[in-house]
């Protein structure tokens, strides 16, 4: 491995602030908007339907903006990072490897994330590129930035559809983490099993598996499609669209995915 690729929300960033900031901007408790975001991570829906489930007229774009415009937009600070982000990505570039951050997230998050001069070669958002996952351009901007052949890049996040699968389908490594939402409910889904190199709980994990002594498959598996957790079947509500159903949903909508 050449170059390492990190995930953002809920791969480096808990996203507490985000969707208690919601809350607030909405005047809910945040358990309830907390309780709504796992109901749509556990049927594969973008967590954004949460504050459509709280309120259905919302232009979830037009709030975020509202939000800035109160003085109350998005921040992201040193207490936004899991407490291993900075160990590990320290170790990782001690290696030798290139170290990438390259998330779904606004470009001032970029800014914000940029300003806390995390031991990264290059950080950079989907508002930034003008693509976001599960988008395979995104993918190929990913691989631009590498340095490095598909093979030698290793994609790190949380959430299969949007990083692990389109990750492979692209020919990239792809280690799957089990933090936040959709990394603890997915993580032993079959075909996460199947599909991502390795399958990891923490970042300071990765130093040691990069140097041999991980499980690593010797060919790219093909990303199947996801379905409910055996045992667990949910099936899709009318009028939703099961993200982790459908190999190319349509692009989310960005600015309230991505606030920190
Ligand atoms: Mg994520």
């Amino acid at each position: 491995m050449e170059t390492i690729v990190f995930d953002i929300g809920e791969t480096l960033v808990r996203d507490d602030r985000h969707w208690a900031s919601w809350a607030n901007w909405l005047g809910v408790p945040p358990h309830t908007v907390s309780a709504l975001v796992g109901a749509a991570v556990v049927q594969g829906r973008d967590c954004t339907d949460a504050l459509r489930v709280l309120r259905p007229d919302m232009d979830v774009s037009e709030a975020y903006h509202a939000r800035a415009a109160a003085g109350r937009g998005e921040h992201l600070d040193e207490t936004d990072l899991y407490p291993d982000v900075r160990p590990a990505l320290a170790e990782l570039r001690a290696l030798g490897l290139r170290v990438v951050i390259a998330g779904d997230r606004t470009a001032r998050a970029g800014k914000l994330l940029r300003a806390l001069d995390l031991p990264a070669d290059l950080v950079v958002t989907s508002e930034e590129w003008g693509v976001g996952k599960p988008d395979r351009e995104f993918f190929s901007r990913v691989l631009d930035v590498s340095g490095a052949a598909p093979e030698a890049t290793l994609y790190v996040g949380d959430h299969p559809a949007d990083d692990i699968f389109p990750a492979k389908s692209a020919g990239l490594r792809a280690a799957h983490i089990r933090r936040g939402p959709y990394g603890h409910w997915w993580a032993d889904h079959p075909d996460v099993m199947e599909t991502a190199d390795w399958r990891i709980s923490a970042l300071t994990e990765l130093p040691a598996l990069l140097g041999g002594a991980g499980r690593r498959k010797p060919t790219a598996a093909a990303p199947r499609k996801l379905y409910a957790l055996p045992g667990q079947p949910v099936p899709p509500e009318p009028g939703h669209t099961d993200q982790l159903q459908q190999p190319e949903p349509e692009p989310a909508e960005k600015p309230e995915r991505s606030e920190a």
